[in-house]
């Protein structure tokens, strides 16, 4: 059986080979992304037995939820298992809009990309165990489906980050048809603007974004700005150096006009010293990015910690003092481990 939601053209195909009216692959997908028809039998305006022809010819969910979990501050997180038993984490934010009528709230959707991850960033619970494999297009568009269903009939999502688990820029095959989705009107029409895909910084594919797609927001996680520091963190960056991804971050710029992001995440006692703050205000040397600083979310048994809040105020001082933009991502549902990969290792761990 096909799934859906993998490929648009395969169900214009098989509706052709069908004698169907080519608009019924419209009208099906509308079902699917607008609708939220959960099964085939539910798309009540298709005939009877399309309906019944399509359900042996295709699935609408591969996953199923093994766990969600929903925190003070709205948070919601869902555990999916994949049709092969691996499993994967999404997250839904909610932050309310400043405007009457709660205008202008977000709804932001935090996707994976890949099942575990091979960047092997030394704090993160995504890559302990390395990468298992690359998500398909529709296991990325169900995670999408799968958090607007959580949503009252009248809401939608707003924004897409690809910052779960995984290297979004190591499964760009997949992950831009599943992006071009959400961005149909007929899909979920959730503008490029609207998109952010954070990645470890690896030039040739943040070159071919800009070449393909530089409408999206690129995020770059920096975590130092030195090289002897950056690698003990970020062990990918031996092969590749802040030299090649500060370039690569400045061709997207220009082939994108947008302005960059570079994420920080701090680390008591290890890169969150003063000495840390100064180096990266040379390193972004005037450029008109925002410096996202996350502080660590703990995972356990990694010895990594948060850093005190005198040593992160002392951070942020520098930065600023520096001309920096910066913007420290406030915690949102740490109670339910909504970090990338915590959820899964502790369902992992608790069988
Ligand atoms: N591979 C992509 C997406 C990863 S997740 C990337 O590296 O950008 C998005 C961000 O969360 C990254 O900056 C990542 O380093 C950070 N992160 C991972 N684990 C974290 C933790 N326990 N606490 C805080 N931030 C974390």
């Amino acid at each position: 059986m096909q799934h859906i939601l993998e490929d648009s053209t395969a169900l214009q195909v098989w509706l052709a080979a069908q004698g169907q009216p080519a608009w019924r692959a419209k009208a099906i997908r509308r079902w699917l992304f607008a609708g939220r028809a959960a099964s085939f039998a539910a798309m009540t305006d298709l005939p009877k037995d399309l309906r019944t022809a399509l359900e042996a010819e295709f699935r609408i969910w591969t996953t199923s939820i093994a766990k969600h979990t929903v925190a003070d501050d709205g948070t919601e997180k869902l555990l999916l298992e994949l049709a092969d038993g691996q499993r994967i984490e999404c997250v839904l934010l909610r932050e309310q809009g400043p405007g009457a009528d709660d205008a202008g709230a977000r709804r932001t959707v935090c996707i994976s990309s890949q099942v575990g991850c091979a960047m092997g960033c030394v704090f993160c619970a995504s890559g302990l165990d390395g990468v298992v494999r690359n998500l398909t297009t529709g296991e990325i568009l169900e995670q999408l489906l799968r958090l607007q269903a959580l949503l009252p009939g009248h809401e939608r999502l707003s924004h897409i980050v690809v910052m779960g688990m995984g290297e979004p820029l190591a499964n760009l095959d997949r992950l831009l048809p599943a992006l071009a989705a959400a961005q149909d009107p007929g899909g979920l029409g959730i503008s490029q603007r609207r998109i952010t895909i954070s990645t470890v910084g690896l030039p040739p594919a943040i070159d071919r974004l800009a070449a393909e797609n530089p409408g999206y927001n690129l995020a770059v996680s920096l975590h130092a700005a030195d090289d002897d520091l950056r690698t003990r963190l970020v062990p990918v960056n031996r092969g590749i150096g802040l030299a090649d991804v500060m370039a690569a971050a400045d061709r997207y710029w220009e082939a994108s006009g947008r302005r960059l992001t570079f994420e920080y995440v701090l680390l008591g006692r290890l890169n969150d010293a003063p000495e840390h703050a100064r180096s990266l205000v040379s390193l972004l040397g005037g450029r008109a990015a925002l410096v996202n600083v996350i502080p660590y979310n703990r995972v356990a048994g990694l010895p990594y910690e948060e850093p005190t809040r005198a040593e992160r105020e002392r951070f942020l001082e520098i930065l600023r003092a520096g001309g920096v933009n910066v913007h420290v991502r406030h915690r949102k549902g740490a109670r339910i481990d909504a970090a990338c990969g915590q959820l899964r290792r502790l369902a992992a761990s608790a069988g």
